[in-house]
C-alpha cells in the first residue's frame, strides 16, 4: 500500500514530527511505501508542485498528523488531496486524541486514531476492510464505529528506528542550527495542568505515567546511523519530556554514547530530578545544556494553577547544580496564566534574574484543547470556548482577565528581557525588546530582521546549545 503522510505544520516551528517518523518506519516494516507532504517550509498553502508530487504517489491512505493549531490547514489540504486521490483520510496526532468527536465529524475525515498510532495504522494498511482495529474510530455506511484504545506498546525497541529520512532532514538540520531531534522515552510521570499529557493519562490510565524507554543500544545505533548519513549534524536535541529520569539508564548511556556517537546534546529535565550525580553523568555523556521548565516564579500559581508542586528552592538548586556541573541551563517560562496577577509575573522574572539562565524563554500562555487548564479558563469565564489558539501563539493572550489586561501582558512580553538581564547583559536586553516589540509586525520585522540576521542574533545572543561552559 502507498501511505501518504501530511504534516500540516504551516507557519509552525521547524521541528520534524517524530510521530510521523515512527509511523512511517512501522509501515515500512510491513512492506508498505510511504511519502510525506510536509507543509513546514511552504510559503503558501497552495504550493502546487509539492502537492502534485504527493498526488502522483497515488496514495491508498492519506494519514494526517495534526495539532489543534494546525487543524484548519489539515482539513484544507486533506480535502484537496481527497478530491484528487480518492483515498481515505485518517487523522492522528494531538487533535484527534484531544477532540475526537469534533475531528470525526468533519466530512473529509474517514477515520481518526486516538493515542499512539503505529499498530493501528499498520493494521489498517494490512487489512483495509477491518473495522475493529483498536485505537481507530471509523466511518462505515453513515455510522461511526468507535473502537476502544489499543494498549500501550510496552517494549519500545520493538519499533523500528524512526524514519527521520521521510523529512527533508538536511534542511531541518540546517534550519535548527545543525541539531537532530530524537527521543528516547514515551510518557511522563507528572500531570501539569496545561499539558496534553494529562489527556493521555485520562485515556491510558496509570500506564501512561510509567515512562517507557528505548534501550541505550537502540538509541545509540539509531543516532549513529543518522550521523553517518548526515555528517553536518552537530548535536542532538533529546525531546523526551523527562530525560535522564532513570539513573541506571543514564549510567549505561554515559558509558556508551560518548565513544560510539560523540555528539553534544541537550535535554529536558524536571527540576526535582536534577541531582549532582545525574548532572555529572550528563556532562561526561556530552550534554551541553539542560532545559528546565520554570514556568512560574509564584509558588501559588505553580501549585494551584499549574499543578507543579515544586518549591522556589528546588528550582534554584536545579539551576545551580546544572551550572556547577559545567552545562548551560535553559529556563522556560509562561505568563498570562489564569488568575495570575502582575506581581506573580514579577516573581517569575525575579526568580529568573536570580538564577541567570543561559537561555530564557517567556511565552504567553495558550489554553490548548484537551488540557485541564483550558477547562478551568472556560469554567471561570476567562475564555470563550469557541476561541481558537492563534497561529502566532507567542504574541498575545486570548484570556479575558480584569487583573491582567492584554496591555499588561504585552508590557511584560516586551520588557521581560531587560528585567531579567539588565545591566548584566545589556545587548541581550536591548535585542529582546527589539525582537518582541517587532514580532507582531511581520512586514516591518522582516525588513529590520532578515532571516540570516535573525538567525545570527538568535544563535549568538540567546540559544547557544553548543557553547560549552568554560
Ligand atoms: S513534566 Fe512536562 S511533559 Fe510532564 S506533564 Fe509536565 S509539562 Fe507535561
Amino acid at each position: 500500500m502507498n501511505v501518504l503522510f501530511v504534516y500540516p505544520n504551516f507557519n509552525g516551528s521547524e521541528y520534524i514530527s517524530l510521530g510521523i517518523a515512527y509511523l512511517s518506519s512501522r509501515l515500512k516494516k510491513d512492506g508498505h511505501n510511504t511519502k510525506l507532504l510536509d507543509l513546514t517550509f511552504f510559503r503558501s498553502l497552495n504550493d502546487k508542485p509539492k502537492i502534485e508530487e504527493a498526488i502522483s504517489f497515488s496514495p491508498d491512505i492519506i494519514g494526517i498528523s495534526s495539532t489543534s493549531v494546525h487543524f484548519d490547514y489539515a482539513l484544507e489540504v486533506g480535502k484537496y488531496l481527497k478530491e484528487r486521490c480518492d483515498a481515505p483520510v485518517v487523522l492522528g496526532g494531538p487533535q484527534a486524541t484531544v477532540s475526537p468527536d469534533r475531528s470525526i465529524s468533519e466530512k473529509v475525515i474517514d477515520a481518526i486514531c486516538i493515542g499512539e498510532g503505529e499498530e493501528a495504522l499498520a493494521a489498517l494498511a494490512n487489512s483495509p476492510e477491518r473495522t475493529d482495529i483498536p485505537g481507530l474510530w471509523l466511518k462505515k455506511n453513515g455510522e461511526i464505529i468507535k473502537n476502544s484504545v489499543a494498549p500501550l506498546l510496552e517494549d519500545l525497541d520493538k519499533l523500528p528506528p524512526p524514519d527521520a529520512e521521510i523529512f527533508d532532514l538536511d534542511r531541518y538540520i540546517q534550519t535548527r542550527d545543525y541539531l537532530l531531534d530524537f527521543i528516547s522515552t514515551r510518557g511522563c510521570p507528572y500531570s501539569c495542568s496545561y499539558c496534553i499529557n494529562e489527556k493521555y493519562a485520562g485515556i491510558y490510565g496509570s500506564a501512561w505515567h510509567k515512562v517507557r524507554k528505548h534501550s541505550v543500544r537502540y538509541v545509540v545505533n539509531a543516532i549513529k546511523e543518522l550521523k553517518k548519513n548526515h555528517p553536518t549534524i552537530k548535536a542532538v536535541d533529546f525531546r523526551d519530556d523527562c530525560f535522564a529520569a532513570d539513573i541506571n539508564w543514564l549510567k549505561e548511556f554515559a558509558s556508551v554514547y560518548p565513544d560510539e556517537v560523540g555528539l553534544d546534546f541537550t535535554a529536558h529535565m524536571r527540576p526535582e530530578l536534577v541531582t549532582e550525580e545525574k548532572c555529572n553523568l550528563l556532562l561526561v555523556s556530552g550534554c551541553v545544556a539542560v532545559k528546565i521548565g520554570t514556568e512560574s516564579g509564584a509558588d501559588t500559581i505553580r501549585r494551584n494553577i499549574l499543578n507543579r508542586p515544586m518549591s522556589d528552592r528546588q528550582l534554584e538548586n536545579a539551576f545551580k547544580i546544572i551550572k556547577q556541573a559545567g552545562m548551560n541551563a535553559f529556563s522556560f517560562n509562561m505568563f498570562g496564566l489564569p488568575h495570575e496577577r502582575p506581581s506573580d509575573i514579577m516573581s517569575t522574572l525575579k526568580l529568573n534574574r536570580k538564577v541567570q539562565p543561559d537561555f530564557f524563554s517567556f511565552n504567553i500562555f495558550q489554553p490548548y484543547g484537551g488540557t485541564h487548564l483550558r477547562s478551568m479558563c472556560i469554567e471561570d469565564g476567562l475564555l470563550d470556548p469557541n476561541k481558537k489558539v492563534p497561529d502566532d501563539i507567542h504574541t498575545k493572550t486570548i484570556l479575558k482577565q480584569k487583573q491582567l489586561p492584554p496591555i499588561v501582558v504585552r508590557f511584560f512580553y516586551v520588557f521581560a528581557g531587560p528585567i531579567v538581564f539588565f545591566p548584566m547583559h545589556p545587548i541581550k536586553s536591548v535585542l529582546w525588546v527589539i525582537k518582541t516589540s517587532t514580532k507582531p509586525l511581520h512586514g516591518i520585522s522582516r525588513v529590520i530582521f532578515p532571516k540570516w540576521l535573525k538567525r545570527y542574533l538568535w544563535h549568538t545572543m540567546y540559544y547557544k546549545p553548543f557553547t560549552k561552559v568554560k
